[in-house]
C-alpha cells in the first residue's frame, strides 16, 4: 500500500524530487542538462535498487555499456508502472512487469561497442549481431530470474501481435499482457527520443504510428489504451508511481542487502543545489552561447556536455550524446595528414591520463557529412589537489583559417618562389642575405655565399630552343638543390644565374662543394639537349669583417667574372674570410706616442699584410669595386677614396642611412729578417689607415666611430692585414722593421 504523505514526512521531500525525475525521464523529448545529469544518476540508481534488488547489477553493467540503453530502459519500465497502475494491474503483476521493462534491453551487454555507438544505418551483418541481444538477455535473466513471468515478458515483447514475426510460437492474446505492453512503450520511447541518426518524433506523431502498426504489430486495444494514459494527467500517475516506488524504497533501506549510499546522494543534491546558483547559470549560458563546440567528459570518458555548437558542428543531438562513451570515431577524426584518429589514441583520453593540456588539427564530419577542419582543445579539468574530474573538449571550426592560412602561404610563395625552377626567388635572396651578413657577423662564425651561371646558355637557347632551355634551367636547380643544408638558402638571381647561402660553411667547404656541383653538372647528360652536358662557372667568397650584403654579393660576383675569365666550368673563390677579424685598437700600443688624433679624424689604424705591395695594391682593387669607392687621389703609395658605409648591424635605433667617409690609405713596403736569424727575408706591407667623415657637423660621433670601424675591417680583411701593435713590433727580431716602420710613419705625420 502507498503511504499517506501525512506519515512520511521525509518522503515528501524525495517524492518532489523523485516526481521531478520522473517526470523529466517520462518527457521523452526532454534534453538532461548536464549539470542534473549527476545527480538523476543517482535518483536513477534508487529506483533501480528498489525495483530489481541483487539484479539491480545487471542494470548497473547495462548502462556502463551503453548508457543510453539504459536510460530508455527506465523510461519504458516507468511508463510501464503508470499505465499497469491505470489498468489496475495486481500489484505482482505490476512487479513483473516493471522489472521485466528495465531489464528487456539487458542483452546488449553482449553487443560490440562499434555497432551499439554505430552514428549511421547498421548493415545486415550488424543487424543480425544486433538481433543476438535477445538471446543473450534471455541467458542472462535465466541464470538469475526465478520468475517466469519476467522470463516470458522479456521473451515476447518483440513478437508482433499477428504472428507475423518469424521466432516466437505465440501470438495476440496469447502473448503476454506485459509483453504487448512493454511492446507498445519500447517503440513509443524509441520514436520519442533523439537518436545519433535521427532526431525525435513529436509525441502526436509517434502515436499515430503507433495506430498504423496495430493489429499487425501492436494490440490496438492497448495501444487506444495507452493513448489515454499518454493524453491523461500525467503528473498525477507520476506521484504515484514515485510513492509506490518509493514506499517500497524505505521498506528496503531498512534491509541491509542493499543499504543505499545516503551520503553520496547527499553530496549529489549539493551538486543540484548548486546547479542553480547565479554562476552555474552563467557558466551554462556562456556554454550554450559559444560558437566553439564544448564537450564535457568525465574520468571514464562519458559526456556529460554537449553544448548547442556541438550540435550545430556535428549534427548530434546533446540528448543522444549524453552519457554515452566519447570516442574519436564519432565524428570520424583524423588528423592533418586524413589517418583516421584510433579509438585506443584518443587525444581527449589522453589529456586525461597525462593531466596536461594539448591542442591539435583535427579534421571532423560535420552535419551535412562534409569534413572539416578543427582546431581541437583537450583540457584535462582537475581540483586544486590535482584530482582529475574529467575533460574537456573544445572544437573550433578553422575551416576559414584554414582558407586563409592557404591564401596567405600561396601569396608567400608568389612573393618568395621563382616560379619555373621553385627555388627562392631574387627578393627573398636579398632579404635574406642582408640577415646572413648581419647574423653571422654578429655571432662570428662563418658563411659562405656561391653564385654560379651556366656557361654559353644564349647557345642552348637558341640551338635547343627556348622550351629546353627552360627545362635546363629547372635541371640545373634540382642539382643545386642537392646542395641544400638545413640553414642553406638557394635562389634565382635572374636569368640563368643562381645564388647559394650557405650557413655556417667557410670559404674552403663552400669552394668544395660548389666544385662538387660543378663536377656533377658537368658529367651529367641532359635529356632535354639531346644528351649533351651543360657546365657552370662558379664565384664563392666567405663573409668578412666589415662586409656589407651588397660587398659581400659583388666580391662573389668578382669571383664569378674572374672564373668566367679563367675559361668557364671553374670556381673561384675571394675574400680572407673571418680570420682577420678586427680587434680594439690598443690605445696603449707601439704607435700612441704619435701625434695626437685631429678633430676630424675618426679612426687610425696601423696595419701590417704579409704580401709584397704589388699585391696589396691588387687586393686594394676588390676593395675599392666591392665598395663602390671612389678614387680622389692616388700616388706611388698614397690613395685617397671616397665612399658610404651602410650599417651592417639588425640594431633598429641607429639610422640606416648610408654614411659618407673619406679614407686615407698609405702603403709602405719593409722586408724582416726570419726570425731564427737565418738569411732569409720576407716582404710585408706597411698601411695607415685614417678615416674620416666628409660630412662633419650632423653625425652622432659613436656612430660614426662603429662605422669607421666597420670600413677599417674591411679593408683589414680586404688586404689581409692585422693591427700593427706594440707587442709584435717590440720583439727583438723586428728591429729593423720597427725603425723602418717608425721612420715611414713619421713621414706621413708630417704630410
Ligand atoms: P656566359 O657563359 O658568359 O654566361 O654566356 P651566356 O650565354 O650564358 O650568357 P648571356 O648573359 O650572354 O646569355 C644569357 C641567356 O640566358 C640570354 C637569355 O635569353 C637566357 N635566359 C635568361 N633567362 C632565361 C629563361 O628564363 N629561360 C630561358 N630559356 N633562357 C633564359
Ligand atoms: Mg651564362
Ligand atoms: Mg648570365
Amino acid at each position: 500500500m502507498p503511504p499517506s504523505e501525512g506519515e512520511h514526512p521525509l518522503a515528501d521531500t524525495r517524492t518532489t524530487s523523485l516526481t521531478a525525475v520522473l517526470e523529466r525521464l517520462n518527457d521523452a523529448a526532454a534534453v538532461s542538462p548536464a549539470s542534473h545529469a549527476q545527480a538523476e544518476t543517482a535518483h536513477q540508481n534508487r529506483l533501480v535498487q528498489v525495483r530489481l534488488g541483487v539484479a539491480s547489477g545487471l542494470f548497473a553493467s547495462l548502462r556502463a555499456k551503453h548508457a543510453p540503453t539504459a536510460a530508455h530502459s527506465l523510461r519504458v519500465a516507468l511508463g510501464c508502472s503508470s499505465w499497469a497502475m491505470m489498468l489496475n494491474l495486481p500489484s505482482k503483476e505490476r512487479d513483473e512487469i516493471e522489472a521485466a521493462a528495465l531489464l528487456h534491453d539487458v542483452g546488449k551487454i553482449g553487443v560490440p561497442d562499434q555497432i551499439l555507438s554505430k552514428a549511421t544505418k547498421l548493415n545486415p551483418d550488424e543487424v543480425a549481431a544486433m538481433e543476438r541481444h535477445r538471446a543473450f538477455g534471455l541467458d542472462i535473466l535465466r541464470q538469475c530470474c526465478a520468475s517466469q513471468g519476467i522470463l516470458d515478458i522479456v521473451r515476447y515483447a518483440p513478437a508482433w501481435y499477428d504472428g507475423s514475426r518469424g521466432g516466437f510460437d505465440r501470438a495476440g492474446e496469447d502473448l503476454p499482457l506485459g509483453a504487448r505492453m512493454v511492446a507498445v512503450l519500447d517503440a513509443f520511447d524509441a520514436m520519442t527520443t533523439d537518436r545519433v541518426y535521427r532526431r525525435a518524433m513529436s509525441r502526436d506523431r509517434a502515436l499515430a504510428e503507433l495506430f498504423e502498426c496495430a493489429d499487425v504489430q501492436f494490440d490496438l486495444r492497448l495501444v487506444k489504451n495507452f493513448c489515454e494514459l499518454v493524453t491523461s494527467d500525467r503528473v498525477k500517475f507520476n506521484s504515484a508511481v514515485a510513492s509506490r516506488w518509493l514506499g517500497q524504497l524505505r521498506a528496503e533501506t531498512s534491509n541491509n542487502l542493499w543499504a543505499l549510499n545516503e551520503r553520496a546522494s547527499e553530496t549529489t543534491e549539493g551538486c543540484v543545489s548548486a546547479a542553480s546558483t547565479v554562476e552555474a547559470l552563467f557558466h551554462k549560458k556562456l556554454l550554450e552561447s559559444m560558437h566553439d563546440a564544448v564537450i564535457f567528459v568525465d574520468g571514464s570518458l562519458r559526456v556529460s556536455l554537449w553544448n548547442r555548437a556541438a550540435e550545430h558542428l556535428t549534427g548530434l543531438q546533446a540528448s543522444a550524446m549524453l552519457q554515452r562513451k566519447w570516442l574519436p570515431s564519432l565524428l570520424d577524426m583524423r588528423d592533418e595528414d586524413g589517418y583516421t584518429i584510433d579509438d585506443n589514441d584518443c587525444p581527449l583520453a589522453h589529456a586525461l591520463q597525462s593531466k596536461l593540456q594539448t591542442a591539435r588539427r583535427l579534421t571532423v564530419v560535420a552535419r551535412d557529412g562534409k569534413k572539416i577542419t578543427v582546431d581541437a582543445h583537450m583540457i584535462p579539468v582537475l581540483s586544486r589537489d590535482g584530482v582529475s574530474y574529467g575533460a574537456t573538449l573544445l572544437l573550433h571550426d578553422a575551416s576559414s583559417e584554414v582558407n586563409l592560412e592557404e591564401k596567405v602561404q600561396f601569396l608567400h610563395e608568389k612573393a618568395t618562389r621563382d616560379p619555373l625552377t621553385k627555388v627562392a626567388n631574387r627578393a627573398e635572396f636579398d632579404r635574406v642575405l642582408k640577415l646572413f651578413v648581419t647574423e653571422y657577423l654578429e655571432k662570428g662564425q662563418p658563411c659562405s655565399l656561391i653564385i654560379c651561371d651556366i656557361d654559353h646558355f644564349k647557345r642552348i637557347n637558341d640551338t635547343y630552343g627556348h622550351q629546353a632551355g627552360d627545362e635546363a634551367l629547372v635541371s640545373f636547380a634540382g642539382v643545386l638543390r642537392q646542395l641544400w643544408r638545413p640553414g642553406d638558402l638557394v635562389a634565382r638571381y635572374g636569368g640563368e644565374e643562381f645564388c647559394i647561402l650557405c650557413a655556417n660553411c667557410d670559404n674552403q667547404t663552400a669552394t668544395q662543394r660548389a666544385d662538387d656541383v660543378r663536377r656533377q653538372l658537368a658529367e651529367t647528360p641532359q635529356s632535354m639537349l639531346a644528351g649533351k652536358t651543360i657546365t657552370a662557372s662558379f664565384g664563392v667568397t666567405e663573409v668578412q669583417p666589415g662586409d656589407t650584403d651588397e660587398t659581400m654579393l659583388r666580391r662573389a660576383d668578382r669571383a664569378l667574372l674572374q672564373a668566367k675569365e679563367s675559361g668557364r666550368n671553374c670556381v673561384i673563390q675571394l675574400g680572407s674570410g673571418l680570420s682577420g677579424e678586427e680587434k680594439q685598437a690598443d690605445s696603449r700600443g707601439w704607435f700612441s706616442w704619435l701625434r695626437p688624433t685631429p678633430p676630424d679624424l675618426l679612426l687610425e689604424r696601423n696595419l701590417i699584410t704579409a704580401v709584397p705591395l704589388p699585391v696589396a695594391a691588387e687586393k686594394l682593387r676588390g676593395f675599392v669595386a666591392d665598395h663602390h669607392a671612389e678614387i680622389v687621389a692616388i700616388d706611388e703609395d698614397h690613395v685617397v677614396l671616397h665612399l658610404e658605409v651602410q650599417h651592417n648591424t639588425s640594431s633598429r635605433r641607429r639610422g640606416d642611412r648610408a654614411v659618407p667617409f673619406q679614407i686615407e690609405l698609405r702603403f709602405a713596403e719593409i722586408r724582416i729578417e726570419a726570425e731564427d736569424g737565418r738569411p732569409q727575408q720576407s716582404t710585408r706591407t706597411l698601411i695607415r689607415a685614417a678615416v674620416r667623415p666628409r660630412r662633419n657637423r650632423d653625425r652622432r660621433r659613436r656612430d660614426a666611430i662603429d662605422r669607421a670601424r666597420q670600413l677599417v675591417s674591411s679593408v683589414k680583411s680586404y688586404l689581409m692585414a692585422q693591427d700593427y701593435n706594440s707587442k709584435k713590433s717590440n720583439s727583438p727580431d723586428a728591429t729593423e722593421d720597427v725603425n723602418k716602420s717608425r721612420a715611414w710613419f713619421g713621414v706621413f705625420v708630417k704630410n
